[in-house]
C-alpha cells in the first residue's frame, strides 16, 4: 500500500494547515487542556484539539508489577479513530505506562510514529512513564515536558529529522540511558543541525516554534499581565488628569508634567499591545 505523505505546502509554498486530535489513553493527566491551548498559540500550521475515549486500552503487566502497552496495539487503537473523526490529519495519544514492540523484548519508555498507510496522516504515542520525575529535575511543568515529547516526534514525522545516539542537548537525542533526556529538556532546543534540517521542512518554522514558546514557559505569562499593567497605568493616569484639571488650570510647566502622565503610560500600552499582536 502507497503511503501518502502528511500534509504538504500550497502554490504559495505555506504549509497546507494540519487538524490533529490529541487524546489520553486510560489516565488523562491534567495539564492536557494546557498543551492544546498553547500548541495552537504558538503556531498555526498544525491545529490540535481534544477528544476523548469513552474506553481505555487494555494494559499488560510484568510479574514485577510493571505496566505496559503493545505498540501495534496503541497504533491500530488509533487509527481506528480516523474513522470516527474523518477530517483528522493526526492522532497523537498519550499512553501513561511503558510500551513494548511485538517482538516481545522489555517494555520501554519512548514515544513512536508512524504515518499512516494510504491516509496521508500520522499517529503519535507518547509514553508517559516517568514523566513526572524528568519534568521535576529539569525543572519543566508537566506540560512543557508533554509538548517537549510531542515536538520531537513532530519533527521526525513531518520534517523527517531522526534522533541522533550522542546526546548534545537536543529534543532529538536519543537518550538511550533515559536520565540525560533532563540535558535536553532544559536546554528545550534543537541543536544547529537539527534546526538546519528543520528551516527547510514545510512544517519546520512551526515546530521550532513550538519548541521556542514551549522552551520559554515565561513567554505566557508575560503576555497578558503586561498588557493590562500598562491599560491600568494609562487609566489612572487619566483619572489623575481629570481630577487635576478641575482644581487648577496651571502652569504651561504643570501641564507638561501631566502630559507626561498620561503619555508614557499610554505608549507603554500601545508598545506591548504591538508586541503582542506581533508574537501571534
Ligand atoms: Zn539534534
Amino acid at each position: 500500500m502507497k503511503v501518502r505523505a502528511i500534509g504538504g505546502a500550497n502554490a504559495a509554498g505555506k504549509p497546507i494547515r494540519l487538524r490533529g486530535g490529541l487524546l489520553a489513553f486510560n489516565i488523562e493527566p491534567s495539564g492536557f487542556e494546557e498543551v492544546v491551548l498553547r500548541f495552537n498559540k504558538a503556531q498555526k500550521a498544525i491545529t490540535l484539539r481534544k477528544l476523548s475515549l469513552e474506553t481505555g486500552v487494555e494494559v499488560a503487566e510484568l510479574p514485577d508489577g510493571t505496566k505496559f502497552g503493545d505498540v501495534d496495539y496503541l497504533m491500530k487503537s488509533c487509527s481506528l479513530l480516523f474513522d470516527r473523526y474523518r477530517d483528522l490529519d493526526l492522532i497523537v495519544a498519550s499512553f501513561p505506562f511503558l510500551m513494548r514492540d511485538s517482538e516481545h523484548g522489555l517494555p520501554f519508555s519512548e514515544s513512536r510514529s508512524v504515518q499512516a498507510a494510504d491516509r496521508g496522516a500520522g499517529i503519535v504515542v507518547l509514553s508517559e512513564d516517568d514523566l513526572d520525575t524528568y519534568a521535576k529535575r529539569a525543572d519543566r511543568s508537566y506540560t512543557d515536558t508533554l509538548a517537549f515529547l510531542l515536538i520531537g516526534e513532530l519533527a521526525r514525522l513531518l520534517a523527517g529529522v531522526q534522533n541522533h545516539s550522542d546526546t548534545r542537548g537536543c529534543i532529538m537525542d536519543y537518550c538511550e540511558i533515559k536520565d540525560e533526556v533532563v540535558a535536553g529538556l532544559r536546554r528545550y532546543t534543537f541543536d544547529e543541525e537539527c534546526r538546519r534540517h528543520l528551516i527547510d521542512a514545510t512544517y519546520g518554522p512551526a515546530i521550532l516554534r513550538l519548541a521556542a514558546r514551549f522552551g520559554h514557559p515565561r513567554w505566557w505569562q508575560d503576555q497578558s499581565p503586561v498588557l493590562w499593567t500598562s491599560a491600568a497605568l494609562f487609566s489612572a493616569g487619566l483619572a489623575f488628569a481629570a481630577t487635576d484639571a478641575l482644581i487648577s488650570l496651571a502652569t504651561p510647566y504643570g501641564a507638561l508634567v501631566r502630559a507626561g502622565a498620561i503619555l508614557a503610560p499610554l505608549s507603554a500600552f500601545l508598545l506591548a499591545f504591538v508586541r503582542t499582536i506581533r508574537r501571534k
